[in-house]
């Protein structure tokens, strides 16, 4: 049974988890690479740890969910990174959206240490994070998967077995594919809209009850028509995602011209300086080609 838990990368999305897991009652250590935003779990009893190499001695679990793939070699194959640290008959949980051969990379690399690894990609965002009502996939050995199940039950209101290693990171790459062009669809609806003088309080009311509705459009329409932009998934991330999915569909020779007609968006919203902002600024782009602002009336 699993019962020492670290958790590395305390951004967004780590943050939200790593309290549940505390609330969940585990014994929990914590790294982020800036150190102050382990403080909070500190006065909450967690251990702070002062490296990954560091964060995983004596513990059962080590999960981690950050930025990108170059924040993943640092973190696991860096100098005082996790598998400098860990030992035969850990687990490492890799949460963070890479591509499935970076997963596969750090199941072979975390093998030779005798160590376990699950690839565990997470749909759902800030909220969700926070409320553990992410819906979570997990792939690598099954049994090794039943054993981590009742941990990832903490964080997530849903957790699908993938199967083989890789396949969870391939499910996310799938999955975000349809949120970026959700999320392009919507914003180019809403500026054609107010091109057109609709009411966008009344189209966004149409767009919740329609046959199309979706979750991702009820919660990142009004906002945009409240001009809120605060980051639940940041548009640098989208745009590091797109890019994912570009190299691996070639990967496959999967077409994606959609796609990417959408990170040519994405990159001009980048470049106008809207890459901290939500990844529904999007439309920033769209209204700065048509001359308009989306705000409801
Ligand atoms: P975030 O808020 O930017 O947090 C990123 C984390 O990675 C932070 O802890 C950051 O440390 C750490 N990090 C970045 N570069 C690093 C490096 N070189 N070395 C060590 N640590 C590094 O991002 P997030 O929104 O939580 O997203 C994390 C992952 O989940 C990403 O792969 C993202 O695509 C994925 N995801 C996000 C969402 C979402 O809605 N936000 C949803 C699903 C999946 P610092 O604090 O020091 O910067």
């Amino acid at each position: 049974m699993i019962k020492t838990i670290s958790y590395l990368g305390l951004g967004t999305m780590g943050s939200g988890m790593a309290s549940n897991l505390l609330k969940a009652g585990y014994k929990l250590t914590v790294w982020n690479r800036s150190a102050e935003k382990c403080e909070p779990f500190a006065r909450k009893g967690a251990r702070v740890a002062e490296s990954p190499a560091d964060a995983v001695r004596d513990v059962d679990l080590v999960i981690y969910c950050l930025s990108n793939e170059e924040a993943v070699e640092e973190v696991v194959f860096g100098a005082k990174g996790i598998l400098s640290g860990s030992s035969e008959g850990q687990i490492a949980i890799d949460m963070s959206t890479v591509l499935p051969a970076t997963s596969l990379r750090e199941q072979e690399a975390y093998a030779e240490h005798g160590v376990d690894f699950l690839d565990a990609p997470v749909f759902g965002s800030k909220k969700e994070s926070a409320d553990a009502k992410l819906w979570i996939m997990a792939a690598g050995n099954k049994a090794i998967y039943e054993k981590a199940k009742p941990v990832l039950e903490h964080l997530g209101q849903t957790v699908h077995y993938l199967g083989k290693s890789g396949n969870a990171a391939v499910m996310k790459l799938v999955g975000n594919l349809i949120v970026a062009l959700e999320m392009e669809a919507l914003a180019e609806g809403l500026v054609l809209a107010q091109k057109a003088g609709l009411d966008l309080n009344t189209v966004m009311e149409v767009v919740k009850v329609a046959d199309f509705r979706s979750p991702l459009l009820v919660s990142n329409g009004p906002n945009i028509l409240k001009r809120d932009f605060s980051p639940s998934f940041a548009l640098k991330l989208m745009l590091k995602d797109a890019g994912l999915i570009e190299k691996f569909a070639g990967s496959l020779q999967s077409p994606i011209p959609a796609l990417r007609v959408v990170e040519k968006n994405l990159e001009s919203a980048v470049t106008l300086g809207f890459g901290k902002e939500n990844a529904s600024a999007v439309i920033k782009a769209l209204e700065k080609e048509a001359g308009v602002e989306v705000k409801a009336r």
